[in-house]
């Protein structure tokens, strides 16, 4: 089987990367190392089977030449965080709507089949019980960032039900919640990371908010499977489905455990929103998947809880502290990232 993962330099596309290779798939992955790394493929490199290429989604000549032959493509390439997204809003909008309409000419063009790689943001505000893949988005001012996002993020995914409509390309769409893991870098904002990291530099840890807003975080080795079964599964063409964690917690909650489980002697440092963020940053208050869709159609059951989820990370941001020095992103990475978020 012949893939190519755009995105695939990033923390989800490098474990589907080495996840595909040890299945055996000759794997290329295209990527512009904006928020990707080599790094993160270094097993990759490894495997004869692999095949690396940079270069951006927004090149449609480039993209095209890497998907004909290909017989399935992952889109992960995406401007992803809350601060980055805040940051530049401008290519985020031209990466996320352009690139991935660049990504379904090419895929069509090639006859092959494409996982989209959406998100739990395009249900905004909702803050239900459990969110299904039908249930109402809620999103505020279009102007703000993280609304325009979420606004992104589902045209992208109107472009893939209209490109299998109406052209009959094979597309699956994933909405991701939280997905955490090795890999993940705190530096756009990721909560899992920068608490862990200052937790093992024993730095306070910076809960921003009351800490009582919740969310299901989803182990990244439990996903990729997911997104597998899915694209091989020719009746989720079509169909979006929500793939998320199965534990609400809260952030305060999160870090309490983070601290007991890194024995770390940091205390928890609750941030106000307007410091941690910027004036009118709007959090979700709560964020619940409804997994049942994928639970039916591939027989999806998020396995991982939040305790192994922060060893798994801990003991990653430890060897690669060791590595490099460094064990997070930037520390306050977030103050002052949301103007007009
Ligand atoms: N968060 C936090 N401290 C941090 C980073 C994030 O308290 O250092 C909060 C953030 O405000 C949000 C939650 O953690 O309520 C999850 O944030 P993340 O950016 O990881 O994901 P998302 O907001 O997209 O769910």
């Amino acid at each position: 089987m012949r893939t190519v993962i755009t995105g695939g330099a990033g923390f989800i596309g490098s474990h589907l990367s080495d996840y595909l290779l040890a299945a055996g798939d000759e794997v290329t992955v295209f990527d512009d190392l904006s928020t990707g790394t080599l790094e993160n493929l270094t097993e990759a490199f490894k495997n004869p089977n692999f095949n690396f290429v940079e270069g951006t989604v927004l090149d449609k000549q480039a993209l095209t030449d890497v998907i004909a032959g290909a017989d399935r493509v992952f889109h992960l390439a995406a401007a992803v965080g809350v601060q980055l997204i805040v940051e530049q809003p401008l290519v985020s909008l031209r990466t996320n709507i352009h690139g991935t309409e660049n990504v379904l000419d090419a895929v069509k063009a090639a006859g092959a089949k494409l996982l989209l790689a959406s998100t739990s943001e395009v249900y905004g505000k909702n803050s239900a019980d459990a969110l299904s893949e039908d249930s109402d988005r809620i999103l505020g001012d279009a102007l703000k960032s993280r609304w325009t996002y979420a606004a992104a993020k589902g045209i992208d995914e109107a472009f893939a039900h209209a490109y299998w409509n109406e052209y009959g390309v094979p597309v699956s769409i994933v909405r991701l919640f939280n997905t955490v893991g090795p890999r993940q870098t705190g530096r756009y904002g990721m909560v899992v990371p920068n608490l862990i990291g200052q937790a093992l530099n024993n730095q306070p840890l910076t809960v921003f908010g009351d800490g009582e807003q919740t969310r299901c975080f989803s182990y990244v080795a439990d996903v990729v499977p997911a997104l597998v079964a899915l694209v091989e599964n020719s009746r989720s063409y079509g169909q979006a489905y929500n793939l998320g964690g199965a534990q609400e917690i809260s952030i305060r909650a999160l870090g309490e455990q983070i601290i007991e489980r890194t024995g770390s002697r940091s205390s928890i440092e609750l941030v106000p929103y307007e410091q941690a963020y910027a004036p009118g940053y709007e959090d979700m208050r709560r964020r619940v998947p409804d997994n049942t869709k994928a639970n039916q159609l591939i027989g999806f059951i998020p396995q991982t809880n939040v305790e192994k989820i922060i060893d798994f990370v801990a003991e990653d941001l430890r060897s690669r502290g060791a590595l490099d020095g460094r064990l997070m992103g930037r520390p306050g990475a977030m103050a002052g990232a949301a103007a007009g978020a």
